[in-house]
């Protein structure tokens, strides 16, 4: 994927948000130049596009280059030279390296123990993290976060890792989630020179964060490779640092060995925020973006979402977008009409969000998908359907089989398991559904 691909995969994103002639007018016309060392410089087409990018849409903006990327970008606004063409490095000669190269470290800047709010259900999280930056590799090695989706795992790594950076400037940080490592890592192996500078890479650390861990692949050279660089970093009093979306002693695709690795230190959980919690958060994210909302309407939109953070935060940023458009305050009446109408707001993806996002993957109709047809090319589709909306939607054997045009439940039983199998051998598969995944998280959060 080249930047100007990427750049319109932001766009359709943005769309969600933002309307037809914000876009048109402001980010149309702008241009990715370049997305380097954890920065996306983004040339716009005159000063005043550049101001409003700046000061209204960068966070919707940065959202979007994460959704379009899997990474966080800080951003740069330039104006564009009046020579139309870029610089010949830029454009669309960019070579696809470029997108899979995170920033070198990983770690996006903009995640803070200052702008993360401490309450009830993250205290203790909160405090074993600061004690890690104050004394990296000493007193809780590894930790370990697990919490839901949007609870502020990654938030958490992240402040971390810049933290440890901002006491000692020269501490070599990385943050990688388990499947970039694992997609590096595979592209390393090709040969000898790559996969040494891998090593290099991730061995020479002090602090390393591995966030969503779940998503190693069992018994695969990658988690392998990742044993060892952990002995290795344990060994020599490094700080590891991992996040993942359960329990250690619930996953199911990581191997004994490194489970008990991982629950060799400290273990702390991440809890839904409480009320209380959740309008502190809210009151903190509308003065980060300067917004002027009453209590009365973040009291409301509080009371109305419950757990993910980041459902939170979409709500209320679709909340100023169309009150922007509207060019109204941010009233009660108008929350209300973005809770009936709108679509991010609903506290669950459907599960006919799941079976589109599959469908439109593997470039199959519903129907196909539903059928009774057994082909190949429908058949796995249909599993990593039937996967994801047991992972996602919580749905039972049944619903699952009604969704997916009246199949038994023992039918769809014996369809997970195989793809349970399929997943833990085929890292290929793995990203694929991982892919799948994220897309749908994406779009809902
Ligand atoms: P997770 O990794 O657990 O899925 P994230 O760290 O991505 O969750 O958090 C989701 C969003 O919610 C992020 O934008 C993050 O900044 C925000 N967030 C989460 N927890 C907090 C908090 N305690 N204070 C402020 N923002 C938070
Ligand atoms: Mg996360």
């Amino acid at each position: 994927m080249n930047l100007k691909e990427i750049w319109q995969n932001a766009l359709v994103f943005l769309e969600r948000d933002l309307s037809k002639g914000v876009i048109a007018t402001f980010f149309g016309p702008a241009e990715l130049a370049g997305l380097e060392e954890g920065t996306a410089r983004i040339l716009c087409p005159n000063r005043l596009a550049q101001e409003q990018l700046r000061s209204r849409y960068s966070s919707q903006l940065t959202e979007a280059l994460r959704a379009a990327t899997g990474s966080d970008y800080q951003l740069s606004f330039e104006i564009k030279p009046l020579k139309t063409e870029l610089p010949a490095n830029s454009g669309s000669e960019i070579q696809p390296s470029l997108f899979h190269h995170s920033p070198p470290n990983g770690l996006a800047v903009s995640y803070s123990f200052e702008n993360f709010v401490v309450g009830p259900s993250n205290q203790l999280a909160v405090s074993v993290a600061q004690a890690v930056t104050e004394q990296p590799g000493m007193l809780h090695n590894p930790f370990f976060i697990y919490s839901g989706v949007g609870l502020g795992k990654t938030h958490l790594l992240h402040a971390i890792g810049n933290h440890i950076k901002e006491k000692k400037p020269d501490a070599h940080v990385i943050y990688a989630s388990a499947e970039r490592f694992t997609t590096e890592f595979i592209r390393s192996i090709q040969n000898r020179q790559t996969a040494a500078s891998f090593r290099r890479k991730f061995r020479s650390v002090d602090a390393l964060l591995i966030d969503d861990v779940q998503f190693f692949a069992s018994r695969t050279a990658s988690q392998e490779e990742f044993f060892n660089t952990f002995n290795e970093l344990y060994l020599a009093g490094k700080q590891i640092i991992l996040a993942g979306d359960r329990h250690p002693a619930e996953f199911r695709n990581v191997e004994q060995r490194l489970v008990s690795r991982f629950a060799g230190g400290m273990i702390t959980d991440i809890q839904e925020p409480d009320l209380d919690m959740r309008l502190q958060i809210l009151r903190r994210k509308a003065a980060a973006q300067e917004a002027q909302v009453s209590e009365e309407v973040l009291l409301a939109l509080a009371q109305q979402l419950e757990g993910s953070i980041r459902q939170l935060e979409g709500a209320l940023h679709q909340l100023l977008a169309i009150a922007r458009a509207q060019k109204a305050p941010p009233t009660a009446e108008l929350l209300n009409a973005v809770i009936k109408t709108a679509g991010p707001v609903r506290p669950f993806v459907t599960p006919a969000e799941v079976i589109k996002s599959v469908c439109q993957a593997y470039q199959i109709t519903a129907e196909q998908l539903c059928s009774a047809r057994r082909s190949k090319e429908i058949v796995l589709p249909r599993q990593v359907a039937a996967y994801l909306l047991r992972y996602i939607n919580k749905a039972s054997l049944n619903q699952i089989g009604k969704l997916l045009g009246g199949k038994d439940h023992t039918t769809i039983l014996y369809g997970l398991k195989k793809i349970d199998r399929q997943l833990a051998a085929d890292e290929i598969l793995r990203n694929q559904v991982e892919s799948v995944r994220g897309e749908i998280l994406g779009k809902n959060r």
